[in-house]
């Protein structure tokens, strides 16, 4: 037999397209996905087997094209997320700020100069409380917006947590960190929108100039910053070190504020407001002193505030209340024939989320035999911004006694006027910040002519605080304004002076 393969056999091993399908094979498999074999005129078998594969090759082609672009995609997410890692561990989430870590790691490496000014809102937590947190998340963003808007580009601004913030300035000098302070500042004044309320943002700020140590730098900042809130808010302080004296005070004051409950430290003092028709006086309000022992007499500026810290605001307000009305009862008592009148009492926010505030108020009326009609609240118009809330309950009820509600502060806070309708108030204090220029700017004048005939058109009666002068009051009274107080009329006077100075204003008035 012959061994040799049959004729048609040798004649494909010896085809030179086998040779070429061969090394075409052999380049597919070294990983070049792009050798193909071109089949012959003959279109025999091996022509079948060429075509089977190149169709495989450029099968495998395409399935490796979009593996490889799955491959680049998955990368590009796994850096992408990666990247974002980096960026949450050093950012607040929130704001899209540095946090206080990589803050503090900027700060470490700057080799000159630095300040930092550190950024605390004036009244956030009132904000969160009564417009809720997504009003005040709201207000967070927008304020990191303004505060960016305000620096330069080297500057960072960072948010430490809650509504504190720092900005950090490499290389500079005390004039121009005082300078961007004051950009950022004004950068708050304007109120921030949110839905249809308009909420003021404005904040305190400390400022510390000095080498670039960064523990200090922050620590001095923070007691200027203190320093700011304490001066009224709304400001900025430079760091002086005569300024950890005060913060000792602060702490000192807090412990002592303590005792002063308990010692009956606290008096009251009693301001009387008056009808512009009449002159008559128609109440007084109650502002509270600290009669201390060796400081004299401390006034409720830089007590409250602490006192609210501390939560000892409760305990206080109970005791003014209790004081205001046993000495309602007295006067009542002492001078019956003495046309009827008011007395005013300051409650905080905090008071007025007490379970029992109502009940509590109203079994004080009777012990000492007090008329509801005789008491009035005055409550921030910050508070009054809550429907719905537990405190708009709180001030149904309060209401429901018989006691009047009167919204201090008018024009500090919200803007909004539309929401006075909704008040269970009844007067309006408008603030002293409106109306001390009156007399000397005909646009505030009318401005406040404005408000006066909004808030009477919302059903309610105004009180104009702060009148210091003559002009003032005659511009009020021209301007119809009912109700006002202040230094002009009488300065605030120890209870034993009130029925007098009262009994005054009938008789100089008619
Ligand atoms: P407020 O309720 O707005 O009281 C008015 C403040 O303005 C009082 O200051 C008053 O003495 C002052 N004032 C009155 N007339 C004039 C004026 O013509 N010119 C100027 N420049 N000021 C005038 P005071 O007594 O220092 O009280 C400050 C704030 O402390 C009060 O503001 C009130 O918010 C708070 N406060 C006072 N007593 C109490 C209290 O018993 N409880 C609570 N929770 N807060 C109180
Ligand atoms: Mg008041
Ligand atoms: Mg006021």
């Amino acid at each position: 037999m012959d061994p040799s393969p049959p004729d048609d056999e040798r004649g494909i091993l010896s085809d030179p397209r086998l040779q070429k399908l061969v090394e075409a094979i052999l380049t597919l498999a070294s990983g070049d996905l792009s050798a193909r074999v071109e089949p012959s005129e003959a279109g025999d078998e091996l022509d079948a087997v060429i075509t089977g594969v190149n169709l495989l090759a450029e099968e495998l082609h395409y399935v490796y094209i979009e593996l490889e672009e799955r491959v680049d995609e998955r990368t590009a997410m796994l850096l992408r997320t990666q990247a974002e890692l980096e960026q949450l561990a050093v950012t607040d989430v929130l704001t899209g700020l540095p946090n206080r870590s990589i803050l503090s790691n900027i700060a470490t490496r700057a080799a000159h100069e630095t300040a930092v000014i550190m950024v605390d809102l004036d009244s956030f937590k009132e904000i969160n409380d009564t417009l809720g947190h997504d009003t005040g998340d709201t207000v967070l963003v927008e304020v990191s917006r303004r505060l960016k808007s305000a620096v330069r580009g080297s500057d960072v601004v960072a948010r430490l947590g809650g509504d504190e913030f720092a900005i950090l300035i490499r290389d500079t000098t005390e004039q121009e960190a005082v300078q961007i302070a004051r950009r950022a500042l004004d950068a708050l004044q304007e109120n921030v929108s949110v839905g249809d309320v308009s909420v003021r943002a404005t904040a305190s700020m400390g400022v510390s100039v000095g080498p670039p140590d960064w523990p200090q730098r922050v620590r001095d900042a923070d007691i200027a910053m203190y320093e700011a809130k304490s001066r009224g808010r709304n400001t900025i302080q430079i760091f002086r070190p005569d300024m950890l004296d005060a913060t000792t005070e602060r702490a000192k004051t807090a412990a002592e504020l303590r005792t002063a409950l308990q010692r009956d430290e606290l008096e009251l003092v009693y301001q009387p407001v008056v009808d512009l028709g009449s002159g008559h006086a128609v109440g007084v309000e109650a502002l509270v002193r600290w009669n201390h022992p060796t400081r004299g007499v401390v006034m409720p500026g830089s007590f409250i505030p602490i006192a609210e810290d501390l939560g000892l605001i409760v305990d206080l307000g109970r005791s003014v209340l209790e004081q205001a009305i046993a000495q309602m009862g007295a006067w009542v008592d002492e001078a019956p024939d003495l046309p009827a009148f008011t007395v005013h009492v300051n409650l905080s926010a905090t008071e007025l989320r007490r379970p029992g505030l109502d009940r509590d108020i109203g079994s004080c009326l009777k012990t000492y035999g007090v008329h509801p009609s005789r008491l009035v609240l005055e409550i921030t118009e910050t508070v009054l911004m809550t429907r719905g809330s537990e405190e708009a309950r709180m001030l149904g009820r309060l209401n429901d006694l018989g006691v009047s509600l009167q919204i201090d502060d008018f024009g500090t806070g919200y803007s909004s006027i539309s929401y006075l309708r909704d008040l269970p108030a009844q007067t309006v204090k408008v603030d002293q910040s409106l109306i001390s220029t009156i007399d000397s700017d005909p646009d505030q004048a009318q401005f406040v002519e404005a408000i006066l005939h909004l808030i009477s058109s919302a059903g309610l009666s105004a009180v104009v605080e702060g009148v210091e002068t003559a002009r003032q009051a005659e511009l009020l009274r021209g301007m119809g304004c009912p109700y006002a107080q202040g230094f002009y009329f009488s300065r605030p006077v120890p209870p034993e002076r009130v029925l007098e100075v009262l009994a005054g204003f009938s008789a100089a008035r008619g």
